[in-house]
């Protein structure tokens, strides 16, 4: 994939409102803050791109990215604390919406911070996603905040929490880089 020609396609705040899905897409799932834009930002090479929030949880839409002709699809991140049930619900069917709509599912990229143990929202976002059959990655984020040792220590002890195989799992780092090139792999290897 040609990174350097990623653009942005556009936000949307319902479903009813997707485009046609004319392409093979990736979507970006996780906990608010996990650091899905900067994750983002690092694989496509931009430091801005999607944007990296200094208010998390701000992000409340789906955004929508052509990447040399592949739809990146950056859904809104869940478990923020700090907004009402109704606007929590609203984001739970931003996300359950999109992934019953027909669409090309590609690849789901699921974010997980590294440093903690599983949690019940991930728990569930993982099991959803098994359940509907997608086929998912898990992108183990902020990998930079941990020994290499602790990094393999805490894969292995999340992949068990999760109960999936630890090939499933990927160590990633947007501060340094790490993973960013698998990742790669695995979104073109779904795609093309
Ligand atoms: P989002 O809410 O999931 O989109 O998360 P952001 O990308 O906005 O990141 C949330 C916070 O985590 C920001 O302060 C980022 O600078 C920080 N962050 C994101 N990725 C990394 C990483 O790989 N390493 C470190 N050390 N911090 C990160």
């Amino acid at each position: 994939l040609k990174y350097e020609t990623a653009r942005f396609e556009a936000s949307y705040g319902t479903i009813a409102q997707l485009p046609e899905p004319t392409t093979p897409e990736v979507s970006f799932v996780g906990r608010s803050n996990v650091g899905k834009s900067s994750l983002l930002n690092k694989l496509i090479g931009r430091k801005s791109l999607a944007k990296v929030s200094s208010q998390p949880g701000k992000t409340a839409n789906v955004n929508f990215f052509d990447v040399d002709g592949v739809r990146f699809v950056d859904l809104p991140g869940y478990g923020f604390a700090k907004v009402s049930q109704a606007e929590k619900q609203r984001w739970a069917n931003l996300i359950s919406g999109y992934f019953e709509q027909e669409r090309s599912f590609n690849l789901v990229v699921s974010l997980v911070d590294i440093r903690h143990d599983a949690q019940q929202l991930d728990r569930d976002m993982l099991g959803y996603l098994e359940q509907e059959g997608l086929p998912f990655v898990v992108a183990l984020t902020k990998a930079d905040k941990l020994s290499r040792s602790k990094q393999a220590q805490q894969r292995q002890a999340l992949a068990r929490q999760f109960g999936l195989d630890a090939s499933r799992m990927l160590v990633t780092s947007s501060q340094t880089g790490q993973g960013i090139q698998e990742l790669r792999t695995m979104i073109e290897d779904a795609c093309l």
